[in-house]
C-alpha cells in the first residue's frame, strides 16, 4: 500500500507531470494529473478515445482539411479542448469553400449525358421565337451547343456560356415583346384607316370592329387564325361589291350612250318631219284647186303619222331604258343590303356573334384535327333555351332576341378562351370545350346554368330567368364531329323529356 502523500506533494508532482507530458497547464489537465498521482478517479477525464474515433472518421478532401485533422490529432493528444475546437472549425470551414478556392484533387463531376442532351434540344426550340436580330445570342447558343454535345461535357465551359447565353436571352426576349406590341399597333393603325376609308359602308365598319377586337390583346393563335378568317371576309366581299359596281357602271355607261343616239335619230326625224311639214306648206300656199290638195294632205298626214309612230317607237325605247336604269339601282341597293345581311360577318351569326354554322364547321374541323394530333380530349355541347316560344309570345319578337343575345353574353364570360361558342339553329347554340373530358364539359355546363341564374335577362323592368336543356358529348377516337353533335343533340332530346333545365351526358 502506497504512503498517503500530502496535497501539496501531489500538486508538485502534478505540475511537473503537466510540464512533462507537454500539456497546457488547463485547470482540467492539472485535475486529470493530481488526480492520477493521487491514485484517484479521474472524474473529468479527457475523452481521448472517443475523440480518436472521430477523428478517423473524418477524410481529408484536400490539403488544407488534412492539416486540419493532424492539427486535431495533436490537439487530442495534448488533451486540448482549445486545439480540439480549432482543428474541427477549421475542417468545416475548409470543407465549405468554394470549389474553385480550393486545390482539387478529385475530378470534377461530369454532366449527365440526358441532362446535356436535353438542355440542347431546349436551347435549339427556344432560340427560334428570340428572333435573329441578336447575333450574340446565335454565337452563344452555338458555342454551348457544341460544349453540350462533347461525349464528355465540360461543365465550367457549359456553365460559363450558359450565363451569358441567359442574359442575352433576356434582351432577346424583352425585344419579341415590344415587336410583337409595335406590330399590333401597326394593324390597329391599318385597320381603322380601312374603317375610316369606308364610312358609309355598315357592313365593312363591322367587319372593321370586329377586326379590332381580334387583334386586341392578349394575342392567341386562336386570335391570329379568327383575324386571318375575318380579313378573308372582308376582302372576297370587297372585291364582289366592286366588281359588281364596275358591271353596273359599264351597263349605266352603255345604256346612256344608246340613249343619246336615240334623242340624236329623234333630232333628225323632227327635222326630217319639220322640212316636210314646211314643204308642203309652201306647195298649200301655191294651190288653186281644190283636187290638188287632196295627194297634199295624204303626204302630211303620211308624214305625220310616221312622225308619231317614230315619236312613240323612242318614247317606248326610252321608257325601257329607263325601266332598265331603275333595275340596275334596284339591283345594287339589293346588293348592298345584301352584303349588309350576309351579316357583318360570314362566319358569325349576326345577332350574337357566335359562330354561325359555316364557321362552326370550320371551328369543329380544327378542333378535331388538333384532337387527333395532341390526343387531349374534346367534348362538345348542344344547347336549347327552354320554353323560348313562350317567351317569344309572351314577351315579344325583340325581347326574344335580346334573351338569344344576352345568353350568348353570359356564355363568353363563363366559358374559357380556348372554348368556341356557336349558334347552331334558332335557339339552339354548340359549345366546344378543348381539352375538356366529358365530366369536365358537363361541370362546365353546369356552371352556366348557375351563372344564367345569377344574371338574369331584364325585359324592359321584367327579370326574367333563361333556362336552357343540354347534352354534352365526348368526341371519340373514331368519331365525325357530325355524329358527336348528334349524339349531343339526343342527350339534349332526354334533358328536355325529363323535366328541362337540366345536362345529360352522351
Ligand atoms: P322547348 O323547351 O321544348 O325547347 O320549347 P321551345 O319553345 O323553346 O322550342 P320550340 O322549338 O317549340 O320553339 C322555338 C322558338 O324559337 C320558335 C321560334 O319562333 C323561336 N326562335 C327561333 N329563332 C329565333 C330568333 O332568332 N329570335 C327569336 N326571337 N325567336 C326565335
Ligand atoms: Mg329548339
Ligand atoms: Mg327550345
Amino acid at each position: 500500500m502506497n504512503e498517503l502523500k500530502q496535497p501539496s506533494e501531489i500538486a508538485r508532482e502534478a505540475l511537473k507531470l503537466l510540464a512533462m507530458r507537454h500539456l497546457p497547464p488547463t485547470p482540467a489537465n492539472f485535475q486529470a494529473c493530481y488526480n492520477e498521482i493521487a491514485q484517484l478517479p479521474n472524474v473529468a477525464q479527457f475523452p481521448e478515445s472517443p475523440l480518436r474515433q472521430i477523428a478517423a472518421g473524418l477524410k481529408a478532401r484536400d490539403d488544407a482539411q488534412l492539416r486540419h485533422l493532424e492539427n486535431l490529432d495533436a490537439a487530442i493528444g495534448r488533451r486540448s479542448w482549445h486545439g480540439v475546437q480549432e482543428a474541427l472549425l477549421g475542417f468545416i470551414a475548409a470543407a465549405a469553400k468554394p470549389r474553385e478556392c480550393i486545390e482539387v484533387n478529385v475530378a470534377a463531376p461530369a454532366l449527365p449525358g440526358e441532362f446535356a442532351s436535353r438542355l440542347a434540344s431546349f436551347v435549339e426550340s427556344v432560340l427560334p421565337a428570340l428572333g435573329e436580330e441578336n447575333e450574340r445570342l446565335g454565337e452563344l447558343s452555338a458555342a454551348l451547343l457544341q460544349v453540350l454535345r462533347q461525349p464528355v461535357v465540360d461543365v465550367e465551359a457549359a456553365l460559363g456560356i450558359l450565363k451569358g447565353l441567359s442574359h442575352q436571352a433576356t434582351f432577346a426576349a424583352e425585344e419579341q415583346v415590344e415587336i410583337k406590341a409595335s406590330l399590333l399597333n401597326l394593324l390597329h393603325l391599318i385597320i381603322e384607316n380601312i374603317g375610316e376609308l369606308s364610312l358609309d359602308d355598315s357592313w365593312l365598319k363591322g367587319q372593321v370592329d370586329g377586326l379590332l377586337a381580334a387583334v386586341s390583346p392578349p394575342l392567341t393563335l386562336r386570335h391570329l387564325d379568327e383575324m386571318e378568317r375575318r380579313l378573308r371576309d372582308v376582302m372576297i366581299k370587297q372585291s364582289e361589291a366592286k366588281n359588281r359596281s364596275i358591271e353596273a357602271q359599264e351597263e349605266m355607261r352603255q345604256m346612256l350612250a344608246a340613249f343619246i343616239e336615240r334623242l340624236a335619230t329623234i333630232n333628225e326625224s323632227s327635222a326630217h318631219f319639220q322640212g316636210q311639214i314646211e314643204d308642203s306648206t309652201r306647195k298649200i300656199e301655191k294651190i288653186s284647186r281644190l283636187e290638188d290638195l287632196a295627194p297634199l294632205l295624204r303626204e302630211v298626214v303620211d308624214a305625220t303619222r310616221a312622225m308619231a309612230e317614230e315619236t312613240s317607237l323612242s318614247r317606248q325605247q326610252l321608257e325601257a331604258l329607263q325601266d332598265k336604269v331603275l333595275k340596275t339601282e334596284a339591283e345594287l341597293v339589293q346588293l348592298h343590303l345584301e352584303l349588309d345581311n350576309a351579316s357583318a360577318l360570314a362566319r358569325h351569326d349576326p345577332l350574337t356573334d357566335a359562330l354561325n354554322r359555316k364557321g362552326l364547321d370550320e371551328a369543329l374541323a380544327r378542333e378535331i384535327a388538333t384532337y387527333r394530333r395532341k390526343d387531349t380530349p374534346l367534348s362538345l355541347c348542344l344547347l336549347d333555351i327552354d320554353n323560348f316560344k313562350r317567351l317569344n309570345d309572351r314577351l315579344g319578337h325583340e325581347a326574344g332576341d335580346a334573351a338569344l343575345v344576352h345568353l350568348a353574353d353570359v356564355a363568353r364570360r363563363c366559358m374559357r378562351p380556348t372554348d368556341t361558342l356557336a349558334r347552331y339553329g334558332g335557339e339552339e347554340f354548340v359549345i366546344l370545350m378543348p381539352d375538356t373530358t366529358l365530366e369536365n364539359g358537363m361541370e362546365a355546363m353546369t356552371r352556366l346554368q348557375r351563372e344564367l341564374t345569377k344574371a338574369f335577362f331584364l325585359s324592359g323592368k321584367e327579370k326574367v330567368l333563361i333556362t336552357f336543356s343540354a347534352g354534352v358529348a365526348q368526341l371519340g377516337p373514331e368519331e365525325s364531329g357530325g355524329d358527336a353533335i348528334k349524339r349531343a343533340d339526343q342527350a339534349m332530346y332526354l334533358a328536355k323529356r325529363a323535366g328541362k333545365n337540366r345536362v345529360m351526358s352522351a
